[in-house]
């Protein structure tokens, strides 16, 4: 195998003359909307492209994911980026239309600039790069380049399905969501609950003949509200945090003492937290406040564009890849090679689809791409072009470094 320096060297003379196109496949991939549970005409313009450049195989799998495989070497790498983005609601605040991919000096607008549609069209041409380089190399790995669908509602599903159902097994995963061209490696992880409890409907007229079910869910919520407060932090990932997000009530009429009351919680994991931590903590406030409840983790439902329904409980585990593990090293190692500066790795805050295939299946993974993830779902959502050419040539870069490094 050709040494990393001058892989790098050779990768920069690509890509230099690839960069309008790899701008261009941005824009275009912006320009296909492509809203949670609605990826069709994207997935099959990825297909088609992965085609184009090379890829040995090109498909949608069973859930609707495009998937595009790129050598055959012993060690497999898997490339995902979630390819779904969230709904634009206040379309009058854009600066641009979201879906025009405005392209203004060296940045780029619209909806999914950021998140993260910037990886895909780094990957793609990745692939087209490798393609060129395999005619001289025999690529010591398989490379797996996944768009992901519906992550943004049920993160980390779409690669349970990817490697449960279609038997597609990486030992390592590199995801797109955007890290600022640094080397991300965790995330808190999430859960939902439900509290519900009963009460006894009465005439408002009598109400004294009730059991108001809104008073008594009054206590957890003001207990729920100091256990915020007193979550520990835990570095790197900080604190986990607590969040009523809803209440809903029913009463016969809006004349009675309502008989039922439920809130709906959003819970952030840290290290150390999980599912039985998280329900333990809502069991003892229960029994501090004396009120009788019950407590759900929902699951969660929906049909995928190829009609494929996906369902799991709402719980997304926490996961962190140690900083000495040789995945996080061959990740910084390119990321100084390419950005010529070195920076330490960070973790999301948000949630991604690591929560698979590091929480739930413990596959090393890290993650690198372009753009602030702050910019995420907002109506600011920009990136600056010459970090997309950057993160392409870590794309290209990376697996050779990691083999190289194994
Ligand atoms: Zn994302």
């Amino acid at each position: 195998m050709p040494d990393p320096e001058s892989l790098k060297t050779n990768f920069q003379k690509i890509l230099s003359s690839k960069k309008q196109e790899l701008n261009l496949l941005l824009q275009k991939l912006i320009r296909i909307r492509s809203y949670t549970g609605e990826e069709k005409q994207i997935v099959e313009f990825i297909i088609e492209k992965m085609k184009t450049f090379g890829f040995d195989e090109a498909y949608s799998d069973g859930l609707g994911n495009a998937v595009g495989r790129m050598g055959n070497g012993p060690v497999k790498i898997l490339y995902d980026a979630h390819i779904d983005t969230v709904k634009v609601t206040e379309e009058e605040n854009w600066k641009y239309p979201p879906f025009e991919g405005k392209i203004l000096g060296d940045k780029i607008y619209g909806r999914g600039a950021v998140d993260e549609k910037p990886a895909m069209a780094g990957y793609l041409t990745a692939g087209a790069v490798l393609k060129e380089q395999s005619a001289t190399t025999k690529l010591p790995f398989t490379l797996y380049v996944v768009g992901s669908v519906m992550e943004e509602d049920i993160d980390g599903y779409p690669l349970l399905h990817l490697i449960e159902k279609e038997g597609i097994r990486p030992d390592y995963v590199l995801l797109g969501e955007p890290t600022d061209l640094r080397v991300y490696r965790g995330q808190r992880g999430r859960m939902e609950m439900d509290i519900s409890v009963f009460g006894k409907s009465a005439h408002g007229a009598h109400n004294q003949e009730g059991i108001n079910a809104i008073y008594k869910m009054l206590s957890v919520v003001g207990e729920i509200e100091k256990l915020d407060q007193s979550l520990p932090v835990v570095e790197p990932l900080g604190k986990g945090s607590i969040t009523v997000s809803q209440i809903t009530s029913q009463a016969p009429s809006l004349c009675s003492v309502p008989d039922f009351a439920r809130i709906h919680i959003d819970r952030r994991l840290t290290l150390k937290e999980d599912q039985d931590k998280a329900v333990g903590e809502l069991k003892s406030i229960l029994k501090k406040t004396g009120v009788e409840g019950t407590i759900d983790v929902p699951r969660y439902s929906a049909r995928s564009w190829k009609g494929t329904v996906a369902e799991q409980e709402a719980f997304f585990p926490t996961w962190l890849l140690e900083e000495e593990h040789s995945l996080v090293r061959a990740g910084l190692k390119t990321a100084e090679m390419v950005s010529g500066k070195k920076s330490p790795s960070g973790t999301w805050s948000f949630s991604t689809n690591g929560v698979a295939t590091a929480g739930r299946l413990g596959i090393p993974t890290i993650g690198f791409a372009p753009g602030k993830e702050e910019l995420s779902h907002s109506d600011r959502e920009e990136l600056f072009l010459p970090d997309l050419l950057k993160a392409t040539e870590f794309y290209s870069l990376f697996p050779f470094v990691l083999c190289d490094s194994l």
